[in-house]
């Protein structure tokens, strides 16, 4: 038996004498600059030099970004208020020279001037936080708890943030003290500071806090209803919510751009007049992708996405699971919650696989590399991302049908995919408490399926084949026939640009190509005829298989004329139809099941 008072003693003893305090000051004292200014306040930290670091990215958003490029004026005083040297080691790392100090501040600003989910932005309306733009941390102190405390521009009267607030009250001078477990969950909650408008709703057990960046044709009420609805529904996939509060901050602009996931918040960027008509199951879609995304990823999650390298690329081929897994949730909830009959989530899944099967990229591209290599192609598109990338988002979503299908089939109508996101869930979240691997997922797959997965990995995942829809949508009745024609089609995208049609993009084998149009060429004229983007693309549309083109063009101020025949492109087509077969109508039922 050991003597645990003694332990206990020591262990008490080391932890009150030395361990390390770290407390954020975020100040914003003019927001027309678009500077927030910080401090980290650092006590009792042992080593004679601290290293500081700015993350490159911010998780969910798989690009580096080089949030350090933001930074100006890093300072360091000690206890007594005197400078203490400062050194730029690496792009994103700074040394400070403490020495003895007990007590070190560092100083610096962030320039916070792109309005984004995973950025940061100031202004005199708002300022808006995406935590691993703005908080560096201490080099190998991440797992250190802390403090924040803000001081909010004299007239911005609220703060919205899914951190922990530490005690209740506001000080006289508005500033607001919150909590952090460790460096993870700081960043990991965005801040919106401003006047905002608040609203709550509580579903699932959890209280919601919805705050509203921006005017837009929102209704209050109806949102507190549709979002709960969706909050329900998808809470009942795994069956278990594991917040207790959770914060929405919604950008309502000119241009939305979606949204970014966190354990216990999501930031949405939407169109600020989404809100009504058609438009307005996007935004229900949305919602129910990030909020999907608290299990999907934040919890149930690849071994390499958590806890976070912040210093670099974090590679994972599972990306496909995580977007498109969760783009498959964000339609078939809203199913489930009864705002899509069969036929449109049907034509939904059937988009998708129009979509995937007929683009160019499915066949260059296997989903685990676009997975892997989102930093340096998915996220950096370019003029050619056409004709070589597939987006894992959509490839993903589709794979997640034909696994759902398989397991409907597989279990008759009592599992589905949903009992496989349980299994990964309560296994590694909830007991290994861990993310899995590769291996690990095919595997926990294979044991629900009862059937060896290494053809479908290696043809459908790691490879760029056609999976077979008829033989696994059949199965739970769903007929899918292929009725795809082979039109004339001449292979390039137009934009216009003042009074000039300029050639975007490429596709890979096509007339256009084949006769040596190249993207940004200036098109003038087309058989003879001065063009502009509409009468050349009603032109292009008109020309039948092998008629001739010429085309004149302008590249780097020469004039050329280029000269070809108009080909076939093939591109296949899917169509659904429903089975009459009783007993898979059964698991057809099943499948698009609404859930009360
Ligand atoms: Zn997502």
């Amino acid at each position: 038996m050991k003597n645990l008072t003694l332990i206990s003693i020591i262990v008490f003893l080391s932890f009150s004498v030395f361990s390390q305090d770290i407390k954020y000051n975020l100040r914003m004292v003019k927001p027309q600059n678009h500077y927030f200014q910080v401090e980290m306040e650092l006590s009792n930290f042992s080593e004679k030099e601290l290293e500081i670091k700015m993350p490159v990215w911010a998780p969910g958003s798989y690009l580096v970004r080089e949030f350090a490029k933001n930074v100006d004026l890093v300072k360091a005083f000690d206890e007594a208020g005197k400078s203490l040297t400062v050194n730029k080691i690496s792009k994103n790392t700074w040394t400070i020279a403490k020495g003895k100090s007990k007590k070190v501040v560092v100083k610096y600003e962030v320039y916070s001037f792109e309005l984004s989910v995973r950025t940061s932005f100031l202004d005199l309306t708002h300022g808006y936080v995406s935590g691993t733009g703005i908080f560096m941390y201490v080099n190998n102190h991440q797992q250190h708890k802390g403090s924040l405390e803000i001081f909010p521009y004299k007239d911005f009267k609220t703060i919205s943030t899914s951190l922990p607030r530490k005690g209740e009250s506001v000080a006289s001078d508005g500033s607001e003290l919150f909590e952090f477990e460790n460096y993870d969950q700081l960043v990991d909650c965005p801040i919106e500071i401003g006047n905002q408008e608040v609203f709550e709703f509580t579903a699932a057990g959890v209280v919601h806090t919805v705050a509203m960046y921006g005017v837009g044709n929102f209704d209050i009420k109806q949102l507190q209803q549709d979002m709960a609805r969706v909050v329900t529904t998808a809470t009942t996939v795994i069956g278990e919510n594991p917040n207790k509060k959770y914060t929405f901050i919604i950008h309502n602009v000119v241009d939305g751009q979606g949204g970014l996931e966190h354990m216990n918040s999501t930031t949405l960027s939407v169109n600020r007049w989404t809100y009504q008509g058609a438009e307005y199951m996007g935004f229900l879609s949305l919602v129910a992708h990030e909020y999907f995304h608290l299990w999907n990823v934040k919890r149930i999650r690849p071994f390499t996405l958590g806890p976070f390298n912040y210093d670099e690329e974090n590679y994972t081929t599972l990306l496909w699971v995580m977007e498109g897994f969760t783009s498959y949730y964000d339609e078939l909830l809203l199913r489930r919650a009864g705002y899509y009959t069969k036929d449109e989530y049907l034509n939904k899944i059937q988009g998708t696989i129009n979509y995937v099967e007929g683009s160019v990229g499915t066949r260059v591209q296997p989903v685990a590399h676009a997975s892997f290599d989102a930093w340096i192609k998915g996220y950096r598109p370019n003029e050619n991302s056409g004709n070589t990338q597939m987006t894992y988002y959509s490839r993903g979503q589709m794979l997640a049908a034909l696994i759902d299908a398989k397991i409907i089939a597989k279990h008759k109508g009592q599992k589905c995919l949903d009992h496989f996101l349980q299994q990964l869930y309560n296994k590694y979240y909830k007991q290994l408490k861990r993310g899995f691997t590769d291996a690990e997922f095919k595997k926990e797959l294979e044991l629900l399926l009862g059937e060896n997965l290494d053809a479908f990995f290696a043809n459908y995942v790691n490879g760029t084949e056609t999976p077979p829809f008829n033989d696994i949508l059949g199965a739970i009745g769903i007929d899918v026939e292929s009725v795809g024609t082979s039109k004339p089609n001449f292979g390039a995208a137009m934009r216009q640009d003042g009074n000039k049609v300029v050639v975007r993009s490429i596709r890979s084998g096509s007339a256009a190509e084949n006769m040596g149009l190249s993207v940004n060429d200036e098109v003038i004229g087309c058989n003879g005829f001065r063009v502009d983007q509409a009468s050349f693309e009603l032109f292009l549309a008109s020309l039948e298989l092998g008629s001739e083109i010429k085309i004149l063009v302008a590249r780097d101020e020469l004039l050329f004329e280029l000269s070809g025949n108009m080909t076939l492109y093939n591109k296949p087509q899917f169509l659904f139809k429903l089975s009459p077969d009783a007993n898979k109508v059964k698991l057809l039922e099943y499948w698009l099941r609404v859930v009360e």
